[in-house]
């Protein structure tokens, strides 16, 4: 299995950026996932990984191999585009096959191949079943198997659970991911689903307009966004910015959001804008009457195990994640407080995530 290395990678279609200098690694075996929106570049950045598509500047490694301008052939990675495309007139087993038999490999090793890869896939009874009558669930097996059988240096997947209904999807997560265990295959997953990415992905890198804007663990891009953008975009409901007054000093030690001081962890340094954006997740939001913060419950999400509150304060709406028996009613007011350490501070103007000074029992 090999590390993958993106360096100062670079797309253009005319004078459109498509992909704008990515740098990149993606360790050998793990599961490494490109999110972002509709039209940031992931798709685009897997082709090229793949050779389908040429950069027009920077190199990508596989180890220490540069293949920026290798034939896709060559490259010796499988490219899942949509786990569905199999060859509807052969049975199974041939469909196994073929990527072998086009390699020149001798039978016997053919059918040593299709056998190891059926037991890691638990298809062993189907082999001999035409692909046209398999069910969902067997058929995307089939299609895995397929490109697994090929023991590529790398899988590439694009939304490859995208046309599926959710229930269907959930499961084949969870298969994708544990098959992952199984074969520990470098594999990079391109998806605009941010719980498909949080559940799945060791690393992720998150895209906007052909950036790589992070890339990290799960963790450290859910507790430590480096931008609004990366915060907005990951997490359900997701985080809540208020809008307060700078400039910050360093050991300021409170955010005026409209009126109210609110704490804010110490920052590693000052402020220096007008404008300064706290980033608090709902589960890092409180209900305490003594709290900072004022506002009027505008609606309740009963989720079992916990309510999702819509609180409109004077600092704009906020959501709230609190425990399923907190007594609330809907016009109630009620105050709010906040778990200071897990704050972001953001710069008001550049929307980048001000380093904040480590502070025990913090995330990250
Ligand atoms: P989606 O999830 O919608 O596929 P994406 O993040 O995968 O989005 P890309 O498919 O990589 O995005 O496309 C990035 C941008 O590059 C888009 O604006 C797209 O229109 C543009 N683009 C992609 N391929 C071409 C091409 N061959 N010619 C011109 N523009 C292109």
């Amino acid at each position: 299995m090999a590390t993958i290395r993106l360096e100062d990678l670079h797309k253009s279609f005319d004078d459109f950026v498509a992909v704008r200098n990515s740098n990149l690694t993606i360790e050998s075996g793990s599961f490494f996932v490109l999110l972002g929106p509709s039209g940031c570049g992931k798709t685009t950045t897997l082709r090229m990984i793949a050779g389908l598509e040429m950069p027009t500047s920077g190199r990508i490694l596989l180890d220490d191999d540069d293949v920026t301008f290798q034939r896709a052939a060559k490259r010796d990675i499988a490219f899942v585009f949509q786990l569905f495309a199999l060859y509807p007139h052969m049975n199974v087993r041939k469909n196994l096959a073929y990527p072998l038999k086009c390699q020149g490999m001798p039978k016997l090793e053919i059918e040593a191949r299709i056998a190891e890869v059926a037991a890691l896939l638990r298809i062993e009874g189907i082999l001999n079943h035409s692909v046209g009558r398999l069910a969902g669930g067997d058929r995307q097996r089939v299609a895995l198997g397929r490109a697994i059988v090929r023991r590529p240096r790398a899988f590439l997947m694009d939304e490859p659970l995208g046309t599926l209904d959710a229930e269907f999807r959930d499961l084949m997560r969870e298969e994708l991911r544990q098959l992952h265990d199984r074969i520990g295959a470098t594999t990079v997953y391109v998806t605009h689903d941010q719980v498909e990415a949080m559940s799945m992905g060791d690393g992720i890198a998150v895209m906007n307009r052909g950036e790589i804007l992070q890339a990290g663990t799960p963790d450290e891009i859910y507790f430590n966004p480096s931008s609004m953008f990366v915060a907005g975009f990951i997490g359900s409901p997701p985080m809540n910015f208020l809008a307060g007054q700078g400039p910050l000093a360093p050991d300021s030690g409170g955010l005026q959001v409209n009126g109210a001081a609110v704490p804010i962890p110490h920052l590693a340094d000052g402020i220096g804008h007008e404008t300064v954006v706290l980033g608090a997740r709902p589960e890092h939001v409180r209900l305490a009457d003594d709290g900072p913060l004022r506002g009027n419950v505008y609606g309740i999400e009963y989720m079992g195990a916990r309510q999702i509150l819509t609180v409109d304060t004077t600092a704009g709406r906020m959501r709230v994640r609190a425990p399923h028996d907190a007594r609330v009613a809907v016009g109630e007011t009620v105050g709010l407080a906040f778990q200071t350490d897990a704050l972001v501070v953001f710069d008001g103007a550049s929307e980048q995530a001000v380093a904040r000074l480590p502070q025990e029992g913090a995330h990250g």
